[in-house]
């Protein structure tokens, strides 16, 4: 997202100093490098919401990004099945919803399922043509290689610690000394809340991350997915529920699932961070989602300790894959923004400061929509702003 908007402010306003801080050794090492790689049609997403606008226009620009500039893509397309009779309806829901937000999707049968993905058992599904796959660290690094090739200052391993105002200027304090700065953009992802509070602005909604952890098939079994398979997901969340991605490198993905993690980077099941977890149990919106859906809650965490659990999610829509067929891989962990009375914030939230704006809940289909979330960031900064920024 930080990439994304610096390559936009230098598209529209070249005259900017641009400087990009980024606190890892490389771009890309949090959510934006530990995703499933889908270039998202836009068919879940409310109709008006930001998710639907820019998912459907993000996926055409980021298609054309990539062609462009010469990075590996396809535009391979997804199903969604339903494996019940009772998820029937939901499912016709989403195509509805795909209708709405014109996006190109089909009903199929579970005959022409089978054609599709010879391997899905299903009661009906619906195919989506725009989905593709894409690698999102590489679509960074020329998001980095634009930015610096029109004069913007990237400097990584350079963290954030302190914001204080000076005047009409802010001075940002890090790990590196101080940068002065006219205008901020936040887009630090699982640590957005922190860095708008260091601004003295104050979200409604606190980030609480959720891991989602994933198996790779192994190379043996790849044939039994062709493309991209989900499930129906579940209406309360705002996760697609554990489906089969093949990646752009052609290895095949099975997840992720979404269980509470104790650190705000937390990859590992065991990671643990008295700070991260001090502030999602004594925060009141935690306790007020659990008391709502703890049933889902304890079953993600089983599915995350056991991988036979995982393994029947799996075989839900496929019955061939087993346990032996799968081995852990990486995992990401979202920066999901949680609302005080409980509610997760569904659409992207982008709040504005003074002389700052603040990108507050960017999750999926967030990687998508980086060039549009971008571009709307910058169309926000006025033009009286931008003259000040050169
Ligand atoms: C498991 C998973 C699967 C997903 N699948 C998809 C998908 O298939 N398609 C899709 O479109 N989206 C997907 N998403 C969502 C997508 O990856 C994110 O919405 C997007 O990457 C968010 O980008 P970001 O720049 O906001 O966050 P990040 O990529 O996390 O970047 C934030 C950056 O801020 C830096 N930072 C934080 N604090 C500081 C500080 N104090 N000083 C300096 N730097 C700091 C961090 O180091 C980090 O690099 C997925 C996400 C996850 C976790």
């Amino acid at each position: 997202m930080g990439l994304s908007t610096g390559m936009a402010l230098s598209d529209r306003h070249p005259q900017a100093r641009i400087l990009v801080l980024e606190k890892e050794n490389q771009w890309a090492f949090h959510q934006t490098g530990n995703n499933s790689g889908v270039i998202h049609s836009g068919i879940y997403y409310k109709p008006g919401s930001l998710k639907a606008k820019f998912c459907g226009d993000g996926n055409r620009s980021m298609v054309e990004f990539c062609h462009k500039y010469g990075i590996e893509h396809d535009i391979c397309g997804k199903i969604i099945v339903a494996t019940e009779l009772q998820e029937l309806p939901r499912l016709e829901s989403i195509y509805q919803r795909g209708q709405e937000n014109g996006i190109p999707v089909y009903r199929i049968s579970p005959e022409e399922v089978k054609e599709v993905e010879p391997h899905v058992k299903c009661v009906g599904g619906i195919r989506v043509l725009s989905t593709g796959i894409v690698n999102y660290r590489q679509v960074c690094l020329k998001y980095a290689e634009l930015i610096t090739k029109r004069g913007g200052d990237l400097r990584l391993n350079t963290k954030v610690l302190q914001i204080r105002q000076d005047g009409v200027n802010q001075i940002l304090e890090t790990n590196q000394g101080d940068f002065l700065a006219r205008s901020i953009i936040n887009c630090a992802g699982l640590h957005s809340d922190r860095i708008a509070k260091l601004n003295q602005v104050h979200p409604e909604a606190q980030i609480v991350p959720f891991r989602g952890e994933y198996y790779e098939l192994k190379p043996e079994k790849r044939h039994l997915v062709k493309q991209l398979i989900y499930p129906v997901p579940n209406p309360n969340f705002p996760f697609l529920g554990v489906h089969f991605t093949r990646m752009i490198d052609g290895s095949v993905h099975a997840g992720p699932n979404a269980v509470l993690s104790l650190k705000r980077e937390g990859y590992k099941k065991t990671d643990f961070d008295l700070r991260d977890f001090v502030e999602i149990f004594t925060y009141p919106g935690f306790w007020k989602l659990a008391a709502k859906h703890a049933d889902e809650g304890i079953q993600e965490i089983i599915r995350s300790w056991s991988k036979a659990a995982f393994v029947r999610s799996l075989q839900r829509l496929i019955p061939e894959v087993q346990a032996e067929d799968l081995i852990p891989t990486h995992a990401g962990v979202r920066a999901q923004a949680l609302m005080k009375n409980g509610a997760l914030v569904d659409d992207f939230l982008i709040i504005r400061g003074n002389n700052s704006i603040h990108v507050c809940n960017a999750p999926s289909p967030a990687a998508t929509s980086s060039l549009e979330i971008g571009k709307a960031i910058v169309a926000q900064i006025s033009p009286q702003l931008a003259h000040n920024l050169a």
